[in-house]
């Protein structure tokens, strides 16, 4: 065992972590369950579990508008959960704070608001890593704008390339969208350093923090970026919901998109004016448990040692690596110096559509395929890969585990 997982052992309980999750206890097809999809979405402690039953066995009720003690109950906490949520990422304010169904729909809540100020003259840039959240909807804003997108290039590696990204920079330059994490590559981002220079041309910043969040501390003030956006089931809570956070100024400027109950303050049958954030921002009933629940998951891992989570993470992803280095007839696609938390890689013998089926087949659960970034896949030769992705609550066993089940899988295709 190399030092690093050795440190991570002491610091770190893993086992007294996954009792905490009941479906890791699952067998399938009478295998245990190595669960190695976490980039897709992450398992949920009991506690989650837990807060959304409470939820909708005590308290159900729709919020801010009852006139009773059940609304007031719900109403506390889920603005409750807002403020877990502002506290988690060091936000100005709770105002900053929008509830949406997940990153996908913060992107387009904000490319919807911005394109409205896009115009001709103005350049978009996204990067070559992105997510199709992060990509496809800025090329559409940028259709119906006119507005020029540019997208910066990677290195063979699958790290950002750092040249090229300053020089695409310049005054036409609007506003920058990248990745935290990449979720196909595991690709780490300096992104203090990108939204340092995008901010400098006086861009925009939109970080998608959707597969950063659950492996980096978060600190917007810090970070200086305009929007931080990420959903909640990569983040061990429940599906439907996350989270889009923007600068008050900026949330307030731009032309409202979704229109209805809850985002207005006074309506005639011929016009109406909008409420004040966060609520301008979220038109209708909103997924009430869904933000309760993902309070529960922030609190839970707010309560872990982030150090001692980083540390195991990064010996899972060590020992994946060494593993997959020797590994005869397979290759890694992403090989950034840094990374976290995905191991995405083909094999000379099959497909990956194969090597996922055959994994399953012996109770290893990983993805298959562009991971939604299909264009990232063209730009490396590969029509996808496989992707073993990590989260806290996995073992140096696993690792192991998923190695020996893919020597099983190169004999059956071999
Ligand atoms: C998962 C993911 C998204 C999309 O998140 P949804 O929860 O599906 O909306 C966007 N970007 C990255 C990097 C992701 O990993």
């Amino acid at each position: 065992m190399s030092s690093l997982a050795k440190q991570a052992e002491s610091a770190f309980d893993v086992e007294a972590i996954r009792q905490q999750f009941p479906i890791l206890s699952r067998e399938i097809d009478g295998k245990p369950l190595v669960y190695l999809d976490n980039a897709a979405t992450t398992q949920k402690p009991q506690c989650v579990i837990d807060a959304l039953v409470d939820y909708y066995s005590t308290c159900n009720s729709n919020v801010h508008r009852g006139a009773h003690q059940l609304a007031d109950e719900a109403t506390r906490r889920y603005e409750g959960a807002r403020d877990t949520v502002a506290e988690f990422i060091n936000a100005y304010s709770r105002n900053e704070v929008i509830w949406t169904s997940g990153t996908t729909e913060s992107i387009n809540v904000v490319a919807n608001g911005l394109a409205q100020l896009l115009t001709a003259d103005d350049e978009v840039l996204v990067t070559e890593m992105e997510h199709h959240a992060n990509l496809v909807t800025w090329q559409q804003a940028c259709k119906r704008s006119g507005a020029k997108l540019v997208v910066v290039p990677i290195k063979d590696t699958g790290e950002l390339d750092l040249e090229q990204f300053s020089a695409l920079l310049n005054t036409r330059t609007k506003l920058v969208a990248f990745p935290h994490v990449s979720n196909a590559l595991g690709t780490l981002n300096p992104i203090a350093d990108l939204t340092a220079q995008a901010k400098a041309v006086d861009a925009w910043v939109l970080i998608d923090g959707a597969q950063g969040i659950a492996h980096e501390p978060v600190d917007v003030q810090v970070l200086g970026c305009d929007f931080y956006v990420f959903s909640a089931h990569k983040l061990f809570g429940p599906t439907g919901i996350g989270v889009l956070w923007g600068k008050e100024a900026l949330l307030t400027e731009w032309p409202v998109w979704q229109t209805g109950g809850e985002m207005i303050s006074e309506v005639s049958y011929q016009d109406a004016a909008w409420n004040v954030l966060p609520y301008r921002m979220e038109a209708g009933t909103p997924n009430i448990s869904g933000a309760i629940g993902m309070a529960e998951a922030i609190r839970w891992f707010s309560e872990l040692d982030m150090d001692a989570v980083q540390t195991h993470e990064a010996a899972l992803l060590e020992s994946a690596t060494r593993q997959a280095e020797a590994f005869d007839g397979l290759t890694i696609v992403g090989t950034a110096p840094n990374k976290v938390g995905v191991l995405s890689f083909v094999m000379d013998e099959g497909h990956p559509a194969d090597i996922g089926f055959l994994l399953d087949r012996q109770g290893v659960a990983i993805r298959t395929g562009h991971h939604c970034a299909e264009p990232l896949m063209g730009r490396l030769g590969v029509p996808g890969t496989a992707r073993a992705s990590f989260s806290i609550y996995n073992t140096l066993d696993e690792v192991d585990a998923l190695f020996a089940a893919l020597n099983k899988v190169k004999t059956m295709l071999g």
